[in-house]
């Protein structure tokens, strides 16, 4: 299996998957998409429906997986995917568990049960496994600098801590970050884990990466490398849980079922697109957006207009609070049959502040009718409301931002059953949660106490050249990281 950029006009540079593993993006600025998607024909389906049973979520994994890569050898990647996804990480053996809220139309795909208790956790867990092995296959190492307002920092921390070949130095906005999501990055005190707390807002942690990237020097001598949700080893871990879910509310082959995702970078659910090119019976595809609706748009109307950051609004399902969903181009190739230059086209106008209209083309005709897209938003006022009459009517507590899929799912029931995925659990979100229902969330038991513990965590102010200084001194203090 050979990789190309969504931009790239013929196929002469194609890679393998490990290489695009640690590049991320692609040079032409495009995302990385196999070839061809892998085919699921209902006897492979069948046979994983007994694999699944017999041995669990990292078979399976491994199993899917595979169809998608030949240069990591099967008992390989079979061992980092039960590495990845094990009891001992995830809070249940069946990793994505699956569940009915009453005996209505609705699941629940529990996406949360990891480290972090978000869904990323899904993907980067993986990502932590592979990274480790190919570095060390390359004699290599790398220094993940990034940035975060939240979920996606600490789940990336959680994947990488302890990692042989890898330091994390992650920049976060001073103070503004909820006290249990700063609990759970800077109570890590693993030597190759660097929490800093920027002088600033999360644009400027933001900007403050990007400008040590551009100084190509410096990214090359500090092996600097990303997380972040473009790359494609993270999309490939998440068709998994499609395929998982669908083995666990059908039982015979051909059943369709719809999926409920919501949606910010539009990772999660070019995940389920991915899964339905193969063959998986997914009806439909429900994207629910919060008040940061430039997806909904799309889908409704073939206008996609990314937002300015002065035009994003901080809302109480903060993960999906984004102006430009980075993952999109990937379903744009697909829909443009993989036509690079009219891919690039389309987002050269969107990089210039602009934006790009299909509505009355065959395209956009195909996105609902060939694809299975439909859409919706969801305000503060809906996901309180959903939050609450889950609680009431069926003692079901989901997260803010599982509401909001809830809340649009429920606009689209139709007669097969749809799984809502399940993003990230109530604890996170506690403020939201007692506006709902009037009391605290639960906190899981492997959460306790995390709010109290030491914290580790370096102040810097908002300075590049101080930034630079921390990544040498951080290399400079791991004697084991460079190989
Ligand atoms: C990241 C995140 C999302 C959005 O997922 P995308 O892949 O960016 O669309 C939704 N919910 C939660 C809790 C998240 O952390």
């Amino acid at each position: 299996m050979r990789y190309l950029s969504t931009r790239a006009v013929g196929a002469d540079d194609a890679k393998p998957f490990c290489d695009i593993l640690l590049e991320g993006l692609a040079a032409d600025g495009g995302l990385f998409l196999p070839e061809e998607y892998p085919r699921l024909d209902a006897g492979t389906l069948e046979q994983w429906r007994g694999l699944l049973a017999a041995e669990g979520y990292a078979a399976l994994a491994a199993r899917m997986i595979g169809l998608f890569l030949d240069d990591i050898p099967a008992s390989d990647l079979e061992r980092l995917t039960t590495a990845a996804y094990t009891g001992g990480k995830f809070s249940d053996p069946r990793i994505v568990p699956v569940s009915r809220i009453g005996d209505g139309p609705l699941w629940l795909g529990h996406l949360s049960n990891g480290p972090t208790a978000a869904f990323k956790d899904m993907a980067m867990q993986l990502l932590g496994e592979l990274f480790e092995y190919e570095l060390a296959r390359r004699g290599s190492w790398m220094t993940i600098v990034g940035a975060t307002s939240g979920d996606t920092g600490s789940s990336a921390e959680y994947a990488m801590r302890g990692r042989e070949g890898i330091a994390v130095v992650m920049l976060t906005p001073a103070g503004r970050m909820t006290p249990f999501q700063q609990a759970q990055m800077f109570s890590l005190t693993d030597a190759n884990i660097v929490n800093v707390a920027v002088d600033g807002v999360f644009d400027d942690c933001q900007d403050l990466v990007k400008a040590l990237n551009a100084d190509a020097a410096f990214k090359a001598e500090y092996h600097l490398g990303a997380v972040n949700s473009i790359n494609w080893a993270r999309l490939v871990a998440q068709v998994v849980y499609y395929v998982s879910c669908w083995l666990r509310v059908t039982d015979g082959p051909g059943q369709e079922i719809s999926f409920a995702v919501p949606t910010g970078n539009f990772g999660d659910i070019c995940a389920g697109h991915v899964a339905r090119s193969m063959g998986l019976p997914i009806r439909r595809l429900i994207l629910a957006t919060n008040e940061n609706d430039v997806l909904d748009e799309f889908f409704r109307t073939g206008v996609y207009r990314p937002r300015s950051s002065e035009q994003t609004w901080a809302t109480s399902s903060p993960s999906m609070d984004i102006s430009k969903a980075s993952n999109f181009e990937r379903f744009i190739a697909d829909l443009y049959g993989r036509d690079g230059a009219r891919v690039r086209e389309l987002f050269d106008a969107v990089a210039e502040g602009g934006s790009f209209d299909i509505s009355g083309t065959p395209e956009f005709e195909a996105v609902r009718t060939s694809y299975g897209f439909v859409s919706g938003s969801s305000t503060h006022a809906d996901r309180v409301a959903t939050i609450g009459r889950l609680w009431r009517e069926h003692g079901v507590l989901v997260d803010p931002h599982t509401a909001d899929a809830v809340t649009v799912a429920e606009q689209y029931v139709a007669d097969e059953p749809v799984v809502v995925l399940e993003t990230a659990l109530p604890v996170k979100f506690a403020a939201t949660i007692e506006e709902a229902i009037g009391c605290r969330p639960p906190v899981p038991e492997r959460f306790a106490g995390v709010e109290e513990g030491p914290r580790r965590v370096v102040d810097l102010p908002n300075d590049v050249e101080a930034l630079r200084r921390l990544v040498v001194d951080t290399v400079g203090s791991l004697p084991n990281l460079v190989r």
